[in-house]
């Protein structure tokens, strides 16, 4: 077996307001007289995930605190062996709160280009939408991610609760398109099937985060093989958030089988407590996948990526290397 703390990856699927490490969530937490709420063993269902979340993101205000999280979250990634990352971040979300539509936004981009000095990590960000919101706020994700496309956002998505459909947004979507700037969606978290093909129809997706529940339905599961449309799989955060009852019921192993491209990925870590490389090994011990399909899945996440050609080539060369060197 392998070392997995040397095998370099890509990480696809990972919110930055789920990455504040819990001594900056406290120092922050202090600085603005918020209460956090302790992260419990297991949440009590989405809503509570939502929660302690939603009283992290609130200790996020001042344009040092959002470029303190960005260059942290590089720190933590080289140190976890990640070499690229994909970070989603609600930027609209956060100027609306704070009044200044552009500040959050701009305060991560610096921070990011400081961490990546720092430790020669890649970030490229997401912009998300919650379905619930308004799709005047999703016009404001869509102008922010156009604005700062130079600036490293390669994208946006929705999340959020899937029971609200996408057709609001249809328009837009197609405008998101048009402007080369790629669409990835949370669907099959929360609900079922409908809620991927919804992503991948009206809402035009490159790839799914999560689609836990897609084998229900084989026509779907044919369409999302023969386009190769990756399923950013999040293990530790499914548990943790109550969806499934086990790490050894993700059907990861299933997906797989079914032929369908498979990515691995952490999606709230500070919540969880997992890293990636953590989630490697859980691939490893719990699932039994050995080495060369360890490292399948890795280069799967390195060619569903939104990176550079170089950086894919550095990425998986190292990759090659790896599964080349003694066990
Ligand atoms: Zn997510």
């Amino acid at each position: 077996m392998r070392d997995l703390a040397t095998l370099p990856t890509a990480h696809l699927h990972v919110h930055l307001e789920s990455t504040v490490r819990p001594a900056t969530a406290r120092d922050l937490a202090d600085d603005h007289g918020v209460a956090l709420i302790p992260r419990p063993r297991a949440f009590a269902g989405f809503a509570a995930f939502a929660e302690a979340n939603g009283a992290v993101r609130n200790c996020l205000r001042r344009a040092e605190d959002f470029a303190r999280v960005a260059r942290e979250f590089c720190a933590d990634q080289a140190a976890q062996g990640v070499r690229y990352a994909e970070v989603t971040f609600t930027a609209a979300s956060h100027g609306e709160r704070l009044g200044d539509i552009e500040m959050p936004l701009a305060a991560v981009l610096e921070g990011l280009a400081a961490g990546r000095a720092e430790t020669g990590v890649e970030v490229r960000v997401l912009l998300d939408h919650p379905r619930r919101r308004s799709v005047e706020r999703f016009a404001r994700t869509v102008e922010l991610a156009r604005r700062h496309r130079d600036g490293g956002v390669v994208g946006v998505g929705f999340a959020g609760a899937e029971e609200y459909p996408l057709t609001p947004f249809a328009a837009l979507v197609g405008e998101v398109a048009d402007a080369g700037l790629h669409l990835v969606h949370h669907a099959g978290e929360t609900a079922g099937p409908d809620s991927v093909r919804d992503a991948l129809t009206t809402g035009r997706a490159e790839r799914i985060g999560h689609g836990l529940r897609v084998l229900e339905d084989p026509r779907l599961v044919a369409e999302l093989r023969d386009r190769g449309i990756p399923l950013e799989v999040c293990p530790s955060s499914n548990v943790a958030l109550g969806l499934l009852p086990s790490l050894a019921e993700h059907p990861l192993s299933a997906l797989r089988a079914a032929g369908l491209v498979v990515t691995l990925s952490t999606d709230v870590p500070a919540e969880t407590g997992w890293t990636l490389p953590g989630e490697y090994a859980a691939v490893r011990e719990v699932h039994g996948w050995d080495d060369a399909a360890l490292a399948e899945l890795a280069r799967a996440s390195v060619t569903a990526s939104f990176a550079p050609a170089a950086v894919r080539r550095d990425l998986l060369a190292g990759i090659d290397a790896w599964l080349a060197g003694q066990p």
